[in-house]
């Protein structure tokens, strides 16, 4: 029987984030009944997205208490209705099939949703967010409930876990932000900086190459990350050169002009100059890495005028581009090596330790399996 009835009782066992006490208490519970249209999904993997960490450095403020991990695989336990709710291509969702899903809910009904800004829906509900109401709902737990709405996607068998479960944050916006870009700049032929060699870098510099840039020049002041971007499509890398070199090396790299496309997955005021800095005459800045608070900088309005800039910022993503980033995965896991980044896997009980590792040693990214085995 695939639908879970009002007297179903799930055990549950997850780490639940004291944002008071900064620190994880382990929190066995009953899952409450689910409500209808709503799955009851068993945690596969989670892997730890830069904003889990800043959110337990307390460099971004969070909610009270609550399951932390939004980038995360699982398998349908169930769901609560006569009827089994529908993945985003409209097929029935089956039991233990392995899944994925869109990190934000929008209500589909308010003024942002009706304006391609899901993301920002004047009810949004976020995976891996929200506070603890009687249902875990991030990734950090043995099960996971899937609110009603959300949008859910059946998970290709070729891509293995943790080469998926980003997915559903760094890949979808890479891809979301190429979408944006696509809006005004072509890709094909194009010059690219990229700034930061994280994992939504390492991505980007990837998606640019299959989408034909010819030039994918990634930055990054840690020569590791940098390198490894020459494993994911980068063309060049910039590791430690100053403002002025960088400037004459990308002028020097197309035919004194700069780059078409500057994006920035850093955050920090300084990478965002550079992108500023960077770009042609009629060239594309697209903002994506500056999600916690920094300092100003300075913006000539003339130099934006002149020089015809297209200045975007993008934060999460939609569901079609959730869509896109498991295509571009379901194409080219064997082309990069995505299956690499996973620096060190953790059981759930050693959550702390996966947390300490992930910002003490820095691998791209740290997994963590509720149930044991990968
Ligand atoms: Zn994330
Ligand atoms: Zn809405």
């Amino acid at each position: 029987m695939s639908q879970l009835n009002a007297g179903s009782i799930v055990q549950n066992m997850a780490m639940e984030f004291d944002n008071t006490q900064r620190r994880f208490v382990p929190a066995r519970n009953t899952i409450e009944p689910l409500c209808e249209g709503q799955v009851l999904v068993r945690v596969l993997c989670c892997t730890l997205c830069g904003s889990d960490l800043h959110t337990v450095s307390g460099r971004r403020s969070g909610h009270d208490r609550g399951v932390l991990g939004h980038e995360i695989v699982g398998e349908v336990v169930g769901w609560c209705g006569p009827n089994a709710p529908v993945d985003y291509y409209g097929s029935q969702l089956q039991i233990g099939q392995r899944i994925t899903w869109a990190m934000s809910v929008g209500c589909e009904c308010c003024f942002y949703c009706d304006n391609d800004l899901n993301q920002k829906c004047d009810s949004l509900f976020k995976y891996g967010h929200e506070a603890n109401q009687g249902r875990p709902t991030g990734g950090l737990s043995e099960h996971c409930v899937l609110v009603a709405g959300t949008p859910i996607f059946p998970v290709p068998a070729v891509l293995s876990n943790e080469v998926v479960a980003p997915v559903n944050c760094a890949t979808a916006t890479v891809s979301a932000a190429f979408r944006l870009v696509s809006q005004t700049h072509r890709m094909q032929g194009a010059s690219v900086l990229i700034v930061g060699a994280g994992m939504l870098g390492l991505t980007a510099a990837a998606q640019c190459s299959e989408a034909g840039a010819s030039q994918v020049i990634v930055a990054d002041p840690n020569e590791e990350r940098a390198k490894l971007a020459l494993l994911f499509g980068a063309t060049e890398v910039l590791v430690s050169e100053t403002a002025e070199e960088r400037k004459e090396t990308l002028l020097g790299m197309t035919d004194g002009r700069g780059v078409d496309l500057a994006i920035d997955f850093a955050g920090m005021t300084s990478a965002v100059e550079a992108c500023l800095e960077s770009v042609r005459l009629g060239g594309c800045v697209m903002l994506v890495g500056s999600v916690f608070p920094s300092d100003p900088i300075a913006l000539y309005p003339e130099l934006a005028v002149r020089r015809m800039l297209t200045l975007r910022g993008l934060h999460n993503y939609l569901p079609c581009d959730l869509d896109h980033g498991l295509r571009f995965l379901e194409r080219n896991h064997q082309r990069f090596p995505f299956e690499s980044l996973v620096g060190k896997r953790f059981p759930l009980a050693e959550v702390d330790l996966a947390f300490e590792y992930a910002m003490q040693q820095r691998p791209v990214r740290v997994a963590v399996y509720p149930h044991g085995g990968d």
